[in-house]
């Protein structure tokens, strides 16, 4: 569910028309026109161009508003340095979907800052901030519209020349050529129905098309086949070169390969460091490395690690 309203949060404001003349449930509808629980500035301030990526959370409490007795996150103090990897982990609840719902601003902290390149963002200019952010969920969101507009709503103005460079860099431009209409196919419930690696990679190309400073990034849980996997996997580090990624982490590798892995419980960091060093230096890190990160093949490398 929680998904669902990253999906949806992000693409609200630009997107809710759109979406309608595509045919979007009426639930979906009544998402997009919820009212986000922030207060827009009175007086925006401007991010710093060209955008560099910096991340700061400082000293950050949130509770939701309709659990005022849970900090959902409770002093979490992170920052994240223009061009690294970062990797989320905790058990469920920790609050790591929390984390990106305030970076996207669905709400405002009671407590601390959160900054953008040194710009706090509730003083941030809404859209302007919004454009630093790419967010690819764990299970996209495709609309019922062609796979080139689908692509689009990574930025409304893309040309087509933009549109097709971006679905290479995913490597969804084969399959999406292989389409009986190629890029002009209907996607979507009523249309035709894209695979998981391939919604992924669309997912991709439309964060490509973004060309985001801060990439959000909630890996897929269920696996997906080895080939589609590998596909997706290449999309993600051509996304990722060159920008400040933050990843609710599920697979072993991408923990192996972060810069560094913030581990969560409660609502705060309790443990950071490299893979390397967490196995040895935080019990709950080892634990969830056992019991969450799957990957094919490297499930054995995982258990061999943890025991040692
Ligand atoms: P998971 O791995 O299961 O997705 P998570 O680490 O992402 O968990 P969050 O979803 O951020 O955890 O949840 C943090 C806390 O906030 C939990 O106690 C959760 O029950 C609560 N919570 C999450 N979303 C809401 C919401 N919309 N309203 C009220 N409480 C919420």
């Amino acid at each position: 569910a929680t998904t669902v309203a990253f999906s949806v949060g992000i693409i609200s404001e630009v997107y809710g028309e759109l979406l309608r003349a595509a045919g979007a449930t009426e639930r979906l509808i009544e998402l997009l026109e919820a009212e986000p629980a922030i207060k827009p500035p009175v007086r925006p301030v401007a991010l710093p161009e060209p955008a560099q990526g910096r991340l700061t959370m400082e000293s950050v409490t949130f509770r939701y508003p309709s659990r005022p007795d849970l900090p959902a996150l409770n002093d979490f103090t992170l920052s994240v340095e223009p061009g690294e990897t970062v990797a989320l982990v905790g058990p469920s609840g920790a609050g790591k979907s929390t984390v990106f719902q305030l970076l996207l601003r669905f709400y405002d902290p009671q407590s601390g800052r959160i900054l953008v390149d040194g710009v706090d963002i509730a003083e941030a200019e809404p859209e302007a901030l919004r454009r630093r952010f790419a967010l690819v969920p764990q299970d996209p969101v495709i609309f019922g519209a062609s796979g080139s507009e689908n692509i689009r709503y990574g930025r409304p103005d893309a040309d087509d020349a933009a549109v097709v460079a971006a679905a290479k860099d995913a490597v969804a431009h084969d399959f999406l050529e292989s389409l009986p209409q190629g890029y002009e196919t209907f996607l979507g419930e009523k249309g035709t129905r894209l695979s998981g690696g391939q919604r992924q990679r669309l997912s991709i190309a439309r964060a490509v098309l973004r060309d985001p400073s801060i990439l959000l990034l909630d890996e897929a849980t269920s696996a997906l086949d080895s080939e589609n996997e590998r596909l997706v996997q290449i999309g993600l580090e051509r996304l990722m070169t060159g920008r400040t990624t933050l990843i609710i982490a599920h697979r072993l590798a991408t923990v192996v390969n972060a810069d560094r892995i913030a581990v969560m419980d409660q609502g705060r960091i309790v443990a950071t460091g490299t893979h390397a060093e967490l196995i040895d230096s935080s019990p709950l890190y080892a634990r969830l490395a056992e019991l969450q990160f799957s990957q094919p093949g490297m499930a054995s490398v995982s258990a061999r690690t943890v025991n040692e």
